[in-house]
C-alpha cells in the first residue's frame, strides 16, 4: 500500500492517547523515535505505525485499499486541522 503520507509528522507527535504507543512516549506524547519528522525504525515500526499491515490484518474484508487510505487521510487532515487552531 502506498500512503500519500505528507511527513508532517503530527500524528507521531500526539500519541498519548494511544494504548499501543504509551511504551514510545517520550511523556509529552511525542514519539521517541521521531526524529526531523521521520521515523527513525520505519522498517520495523510498530504494527499500528504501518498502513500496509493494520490493512491486512484488520480492514481488508470491510474495504477497499481505497477507501482505507481515504479513512486515514481524513484523520491526517482532523490532526492538521486540531493542530492549526492550538497554534492559534
Ligand atoms: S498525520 Fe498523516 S500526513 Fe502527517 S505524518 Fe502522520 S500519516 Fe503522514
Ligand atoms: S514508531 Fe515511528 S511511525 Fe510510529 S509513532 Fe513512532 S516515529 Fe511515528
Amino acid at each position: 500500500m502506498n500512503f500519500p503520507c505528507e511527513k508532517c509528522g503530527l500524528c507521531c507527535r500526539m500519541i498519548g492517547g494511544i494504548p499501543a504507543l504509551q511504551h514510545l512516549d517520550n511523556g509529552n506524547g511525542v514519539c521517541v523515535h521521531l526524529h526531523d519528522n521521520l521515523c527513525t525504525i520505519y522498517e520495523s515500526r510498530p504494527m499500528i505505525c504501518n498502513t500496509s499491515q493494520m490493512y491486512n490484518a484488520f480492514f481488508k474484508s470491510i474495504m477497499t485499499p481505497e477507501e482505507f487510505i481515504d479513512m486515514n487521510l481524513q484523520a491526517c487532515r482532523k490532526i492538521q486541522e486540531l493542530n492549526r487552531n492550538n497554534m492559534r
